[in-house]
Parts: C-alpha cells; structure tokens; sequence
C-alpha cells in the first residue's frame, strides 16, 4: 500500500480510502491527476464516493472480482453543483487522454471513472455498471 506524494488540492487521502473502515488507498497517481483536470474543468467541488476497495468490501457491494477499484484505478465520483449532463461533458472533454471507462454505477447515483493504464481498443465495464456511454474508447 503506497499513497501517492501529493494529492491535488481538492482531494482529501480519507476521500479515496476504503470506505468499509479498513484504511486501504492504493489510489494510483494517474486517476488522482485525472480528477484534478476534472475538478478544475468542472470549477465546481467534484466528491469521491468510493475510491480504493479492500476484496472484502468489494465483495460486499457486488464489485467485479477483477473491479479497477481494487488496485486503485477507479473512483466513483459526483459532482451536486452541476447537472449530470453538464458534468459527463467536461469528462467526455478530458476523456480520450486519460481515462478509459465511463459509466453509472449501479444505484445510479454516481458516476464510475476507471482508468486504464494498459492502453486498450476496448473496454468492457463490468456489470454493476448499468451504461456504459462510450463503448470504443480511445
Ligand atoms: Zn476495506
């Protein structure tokens, strides 16, 4: 378990720890600097509702066995200022670079962002996920 050195300054550490109590962030460096472009494309607070899962809370909440949330690679986020919308265009603005899967997650109350760092033509966003807008990302 390493934690990145910095975090940008809209980001909390405890934000993307495992949200079962454990303590566990293996928030990669790559998603946290995906999240600052967002967060400063957005120009509005952008939440982190599940970061880093330990196995155990993955398994709890239904998370695929293979979930980018495990290594850290993943983060299901929220932004309350601005309508869905409005915020799935600054991540479809800033997607092609730097991340790889987009989509609801399953209570449709937040939105899954995975990032990807083996480059790959297709991604397929593992079940819990009810959408998956972009089926051919590049
Ligand atoms: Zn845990």
């Amino acid at each position: 378990m390493t934690e990145p050195l910095v975090y940008p300054p809209y980001f909390r550490p405890p934000e993307f720890a495992c949200k079962c109590g454990c303590g566990l962030n293996r928030t990669q460096p790559e998603l946290l600097n995906f999240l600052h472009l967002l967060r400063s494309s957005a120009g509005y607070p952008v939440h982190v509702i599940s970061g880093t899962r330990c196995r155990t809370h993955n398994a709890r909440v239904c998370g695929s066995r293979t979930s980018r949330h495990l290594e850290g690679f993943a983060a299901d986020v929220i932004c309350p200022y601005l309508p869905v919308p409005v915020f799935l265009l600054h991540i479809f603005n800033l997607y092609p670079k730097h991340i790889q899967a987009v989509g609801f997650t399953k209570d449709a109350q937040s939105i899954h962002l995975a990032y990807q760092p083996v480059r790959r033509i297709f991604y397929r966003i593992s079940r819990q996920h009810s959408y998956n807008f972009l089926k051919e990302p590049r």
